[in-house]
C-alpha cells in the first residue's frame, strides 16, 4: 500500500514511522510512504505558502497553488485518482472501520493543514474526503495523518507479524480488549486469574470474551449499542448489570 503525505513538515514523519513495526514493513516494501514538502512547489524565492484570508479574523491560511501542485506532483501519471484525505477537524470522526476500509485502497494522500487551514478551492477541487482525529483543534494535520497511516498500516496483511493478532484488540469487533498480563505469574501480591494457566482453551475464550464484555460495559457502555453481542453475551451483560456477576 502506498501512502503520500503533502504537508509542510516532512521532516517529522520518519521519526514515528521509521522505526519498529511500520519502519520494518516499509523495509520490506509492505508500505512505500512519501512525505511531500508543499515548500517545494512555490513559485516565489521566499518559499512562502500562506497568506490573510480575505474574511479577516486573523491568522494566514495556505495557498492553493503550492498545495495543488503538490498533489499534482503525485498524481500527475497515475491511470486512477488516488483516494485525497484532508486531515481537518471538520471531517469524520476516524475509527477502527474507518481504517479497515482504508486499508483496502492501493493508494493514499493525506494533505495536511497548517496556519487557519487552506484555501477552500484547492480543497474542493482534489479532496475525496475528510478526517477528523476528534473534536478539538490541533496546531497542523502532521499527528492526524500519522495516526491514519499508523492506524491503518497495521491492518495490511504481513505488517503485523504472525503471532501479533489484531482481531481481539480493542475496537475491532465492537468491543474494548479484556485485561491481559504477563510474567510473573505474582506480582506485588497480585496473582494473574488462574484460568489463564489452567490450559483449558474453552475455558481461556469464555473469560476473555467475559471480561471483555465488563470492560466495554465499564469503560465504554455506549459501544455496546453497535457490538454484535450474541444471546450468552447479553445474558451475561444482564447479570452484571445485576449485581449477579
Ligand atoms: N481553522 C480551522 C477550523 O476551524 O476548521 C482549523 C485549522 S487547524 C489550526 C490547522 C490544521 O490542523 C488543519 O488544516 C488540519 O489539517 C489540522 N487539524 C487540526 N485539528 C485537527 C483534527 N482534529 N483532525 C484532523 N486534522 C486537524
Amino acid at each position: 500500500m502506498r501512502f503520500d503525505v503533502l504537508t509542510l513538515f516532512p521532516q517529522m514523519f520518519d521519526a514515528v514511522l521509521g522505526d519498529s513495526i511500520i519502519g520494518r514493513a516499509r523495509e520490506n516494501k509492505l508500505l512505500e510512504m512519501n512525505f511531500i514538502d508543499i515548500r517545494d512547489f512555490t513559485l516565489n524565492k521566499h518559499r512562502k505558502v500562506d497568506d490573510y484570508p480575505y474574511s479577516g479574523g486573523g491568522g494566514m491560511l495556505m495557498n492553493p497553488q503550492p498545495v495543488y501542485d503538490a498533489y499534482m506532483f503525485v498524481a500527475k501519471g497515475l491511470d486512477y485518482k488516488p483516494l485525497t484525505i484532508y486531515m481537518s477537524p471538520q471531517g469524520k470522526v476516524f475509527n477502527q472501520t474507518i481504517a479497515a476500509d482504508l486499508s483496502k485502497e492501493k493508494h493514499i494522500v493525506l494533505l495536511c493543514g497548517h496556519y487557519e487551514g487552506i484555501d477552500q478551492r484547492v480543497i474542493d477541487e482534489i479532496v475525496d474526503m475528510e478526517l477528523s482525529v476528534g473534536d478539538f483543534v490541533l496546531t497542523g494535520g502532521e499527528i492526524p495523518a500519522m495516526t491514519v497511516i499508523d492506524t491503518v498500516s497495521r491492518l495490511i496483511p504481513g505488517v503485523l507479524s504472525a503471532e501479533t493478532s489484531y482481531e481481539n484488540e480493542s475496537h475491532f469487533n465492537g468491543l474494548l480488549e479484556y485485561p491481559q498480563y504477563t510474567r510473573p505469574a505474582e506480582w506485588h501480591g497480585v496473582s494473574i486469574p488462574d484460568v489463564l494457566i489452567s490450559g483449558h482453551h474453552a475455558n481461556i475464550e469464555k473469560w476473555k470474551r467475559e471480561q471483555s464484555l465488563i470492560n466495554t460495559l465499564k469503560k465504554r457502555p455506549d459501544m455496546l449499542e453497535k457490538a454484535e453481542l450474541t444471546k450468552e453475551d447479553k445474558e451475561f451483560l444482564n447479570k452484571c448489570i445485576n449485581g449477579e456477576r
